[in-house]
């Protein structure tokens, strides 16, 4: 008895042939993990994700290293990915605010991201600062951005629920989500940073935000399984007509609010259902596999994605 090393392929109706993974293990994986990787570890995990097919890799973050020491390397980092950028290969880098913004360009960032909260909680602990105060700090850095030709991805957390608040309104997330897009994002990635979405909710904010004219084309979803529903709520996604997923390999980065609990959905378990249904990602399934095992063996933690440890026959 072996297990199969790839989903046997049964295509569904009302799909998108075509999924652009957004892969976030190098910066929102290993952000939240308690080891820290050397910087030379991180630059083949980035080089051999690309190489698995993965067309964006989310590379590192340009916070002030004191906030978030696990990805202190980013200046040291991100010029050893000089050769997968002119290849081609995305690689968007996230900027906490202006400073951030400047330190990235400088270096040659093509893409950035800004991180948002859809409720004020999380915006006062993350950022200190009200939802309408980090929009005014996003704006002028979405503008220089944008004004340098660089693509900007506005991250929203705590979309369908905070640990704080508990529930969190449609309404409310449609609101902040309008404006983070009206500073001129390319794309919004809507974020469920605590995992309880659950289908129907990831539906109704969907068709909520069509209805206040964020269109679907630039949407992107963040799904946690903490609850055990990403993969779930990204089946509704698709059925909504999102074409771009985000997922950390191996399922790197715990759930920051839930200790123990299981936090990104991993890129596997994502690529393991989407090709069973005859979505095309370009990605080499044991390519990546391996990739996350050699990481885990790094940070000394075997990977929490079930389909890792299952074509890696773990245990
Ligand atoms: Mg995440």
């Amino acid at each position: 008895m072996s297990h199969p090393d790839l989903p046997q392929r049964v295509p569904a109706d009302g799909l998108p042939s075509r999924v652009r993974v957004h892969e976030v293990g190098p910066r929102d994986g290993l952000q939240n993990e308690a080891g820290t990787v050397p910087t030379a570890v991180k630059a083949e995990f980035v080089q051999r994700l690309a190489a698995a097919g993965l067309g964006t890799v989310e590379a590192t973050s340009f916070v002030r290293p004191e906030w978030v020491p696990q990805l202190a390397d980013a200046e040291d980092l991100f010029p050893l990915l000089g050769d997968l950028a002119a290849s081609g290969v995305r690689l968007p880098v996230l900027v906490p605010n202006a400073r951030g913004l400047e330190r990235a360009l400088a270096l040659g960032a093509r893409e950035i991201a800004v991180f948002g909260s859809a409720t004020e909680t999380f915006a006062r602990r993350n950022l200190n600062r009200t939802v309408d105060e980090s929009l005014a700090m996003f704006a002028p850095v979405v503008e220089r951005a944008r004004n340098s030709g660089a693509g900007v991805r506005g991250y929203l957390s705590m979309c369908f629920g905070d640990p704080w608040e508990g529930a969190v309104p449609v309404e409310r997330v449609v609101d902040v989500a309008r404006r983070l897009y009206a500073l001129g994002c390319d794309e919004l990635s809507l974020g469920d940073t605590i995992g309880t979405a659950t289908p129907g909710h990831v539906r109704a904010l969907l068709t909520a935000l069509n209805e206040a004219g964020v269109p679907t084309g630039a949407l992107a979803v963040h799904f946690h399984d903490t609850y055990g529903q990403a993969l779930s709520n990204t089946l509704a996604a698709l059925q909504h007509g999102v074409t771009t997923v985000d997922a950390s390999a191996g399922g790197l980065g715990g759930c920051p609010y839930a200790k123990s609990a299981t936090g990104n959905l991993a890129t596997e378990d994502l690529v393991w259902m989407l090709h069973g249904l005859g979505v095309e990602t370009g990605v080499d399934l044991g390519e990546l596999t391996a990739t996350s095992v050699w990481l885990a063996g790094h940070l000394g933690r075997p990977s929490p994605s079930r389909t890792v440890r299952a074509l890696s026959h773990q245990e």
